[in-house]
């Protein structure tokens, strides 16, 4: 359930409520609107009575929250979350992308990805220190040092660093040299990864599953939040189906049933969703006139020769043609690029 005050609630009457929720058991998550703040209770519900909490002082009314995720859910806020990265944010009008190789590979590669995504309008630079690989016998990334590289390039450019967290154990290493840490698909259920993440004050962008559901990419982002992390966006990056044409199936309808079910920023990788360096394009346009507030797109200078997901990576033409065109369609449905 959630508690919305009054508007013109006293800070006072606020931490009394915050209070009265944890002598029930539950924990409070404030959420501080415009105009009014609400409190959500999140726990378990059952025998509490919102009886108890309707009767305080500053309170306008007690609702119940109908989804199972509560702090993700519109129902407990309303505004959509913006969250500020690199050289823009995600979430408000502007749409953002975040490009760069699917991992870092050496420091020229990716100082100098890192130059021409920013010089075509990318606000973040993203490209994997960790990977986590089908394989075995694949290329698993630089680990630290392919961190050092990735800030070095923040430093030459001022793009965010976004790159991926395999395990708990890499959490404070990866947060000390990310702006953003990256969940990827085969971890959204590491709920051990999720509670740690939601402990760091940095942004997570946490990908779909790819055998995951809506109200499972939705519980997962819970998971995080309900630690206290409030920044978190999500990511299509395609399901398995039976399609073949494509490496994954990417559900654009999932934008715009996102953006109704909850108030952080939804992003698409139409690298990941299609495997195919020529659909790249086009798939991102369509994301973008479906509501997604950013992209993250696999960039690398020469794709034919990338360690890993060449097939999908787009050169930097490519990519400054990708900008121009989705710039485009963000203008046509009232947003900016
Ligand atoms: C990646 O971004 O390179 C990646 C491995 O993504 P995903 O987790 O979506 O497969
Ligand atoms: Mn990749």
């Amino acid at each position: 359930m959630i508690v919305v005050m009054k508007p013109g609630a006293t800070p006072e009457q606020i931490h009394h409520m915050l209070q009265r929720v944890r002598d029930m058991g539950l924990s409070p998550h404030m959420i501080q609107g415009t105009e009014r703040t609400v409190i959500a209770c999140v726990g378990d519900e059952r025998m509490k009575t919102p009886e108890q909490l309707a009767v305080g002082s500053g309170v306008d009314k007690v609702i119940p929250v109908l989804a199972r995720y509560k702090i993700a859910s519109r129902e407990v806020k309303a505004e959509p979350t913006v969250i500020d990265l690199g050289l823009g944010s995600l979430g408000g009008t502007r749409v953002g992308i975040i490009a760069g190789p699917c991992t870092v590979e050496n420091r020229k590669m990716i100082i100098e990805t890192a130059r021409a995504v920013k010089e075509a309008g990318a606000i973040g630079l993203r490209g994997g220190a960790f990977k986590p690989r089908t394989d075995p016998y694949t290329f698993q990334g630089l680990a630290e040092e392919g961190l050092e590289m990735l800030a070095e390039a923040r430093a030459a450019t001022g793009l965010a660093v976004v790159t991926e967290v395999m395990s708990c154990s890499q959490v404070d290493l990866v947060a000390r040299y990310a702006d953003c840490l990256q969940i990827g698909a085969r971890n959204m259920q590491n709920f051990n990864l999720l509670a740690a993440v939601g402990e760091v004050d940095k942004p997570v962008l946490l990908k779909r599953g790819m055998s995951a559901d809506f109200e499972e990419f939705l519980l997962a982002a819970e998971y995080i939040l309900s630690r206290g992390n409030k920044r978190v966006m999500l990511c299509e990056r395609g399901i398995r189906t039976f399609e073949q044409h494509t490496r994954f199936s990417l559900p654009v309808a999932i934008v715009p049933a996102l953006k109704q079910a909850t108030h952080l920023p939804v992003l698409c990788d139409p690298s990941h969703g299609t495997g195919r360096a020529d659909l790249v394009e086009p798939v991102s346009r369509a994301c973008i006139a479906a509501g997604a507030d950013g992209l993250i797109i696999e960039v690398h200078p020469n794709p034919e020769e990338a360690l890993v997901d060449g097939a999908q990576s787009i050169d930097i033409d490519a990519f400054r043609r990708l900008v121009a065109s989705c710039r485009k369609v963000a203008e046509a449905v009232g947003r900016s690029l």
